[in-house]
């Protein structure tokens, strides 16, 4: 078995939802005691939300790309960015640094192509939703991606940052968010990509009708089948 890196903290929050859910997916797999083999760093969370605010990115790429780097030398075979928006700085990190790094969007674009989805919805940060970072891979694979109307953006985003990164779940947060998604849905996209690693603490498939991307559990597996690959 491989050795799974993880650049966590962004928030902890969802950090705790992939380790859990990668040791429960190697155990199913293997079965008996086994886990994860499995490195963790995790930031500091307030250093790099300053960064994104004050779009200091160049200084987030480098502190990433830090703390990375010891993820590599203390043994990790590979590499995952446990959040959409810090993918932003995906290059930057993977460029320097010699183990891959799986990109949370290709995992995503690959199940999108697996339910033969052509147009999809995507709710995450303001900064995946409306920068072209993360949208531009998944319109380059030839997927239409539609995002909230623009005064629903802000609510969007501050759900994540004033709620669900503390781990906070609201019965009125949760019926906006699916009131966002059905709009999205009588625009016609098929399937809805949560493109933020804590919405699932918020909304499951069980919620909605069309399927559901959920990015932190799509990137987990991604890991899973890394680590349990045969070279
Ligand atoms: N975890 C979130 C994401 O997947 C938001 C936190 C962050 O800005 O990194 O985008």
């Amino acid at each position: 078995m491989k050795t799974i890196g993880l650049l966590g903290g962004m928030s902890w929050e969802s950090t705790v939802t992939y380790y859990t859910n990668i040791n429960k997916m190697i155990n199913q797999q293997l079965g008996g005691v086994h886990s994860a083999k499995l490195l963790l760093a995790s930031v500091d969370f307030a250093e790099i939300e300053v960064y994104q605010k004050e779009n200091e990115w160049e200084k987030s790429a480098v502190a990433l790309t830090k703390v990375a780097q010891k993820l590599e030398k203390s043994g990790a075979d590979f590499l995952l960015i446990c959040t959409n928006t810090m993918h932003k700085n995906y290059n930057y990190i993977q460029n320097n640094l010699s183990i891959p790094v799986l990109h949370i969007a290709d995992a995503t674009i690959a199940e999108l192509q697996n339910k033969n989805i052509s147009r999809v919805g995507l709710i995450g940060t303001r900064y995946t939703m409306e920068q072209d970072f993360y949208k531009k891979r998944i319109v380059d694979s030839g997927i239409q991606v539609t995002i909230p109307e623009q005064d629903e953006i802000a609510e969007v985003n501050d759900i994540i940052f004033k709620e669900l990164v503390f781990g906070k779940t609201l019965a009125e947060s949760k019926s906006f968010y699916l009131e966002v998604i059905e709009k999205m849905v009588r625009k016609g996209v098929q399937g809805i990509i949560l493109g933020c690693t804590e919405i699932d603490l918020l909304i499951q498939q069980e919620d909605l009708t069309i399927p559901v991307f959920d990015t932190t559990i799509i990137h987990s597996e991604k890991a899973v089948n890394e680590a349990l690959k045969e070279d």
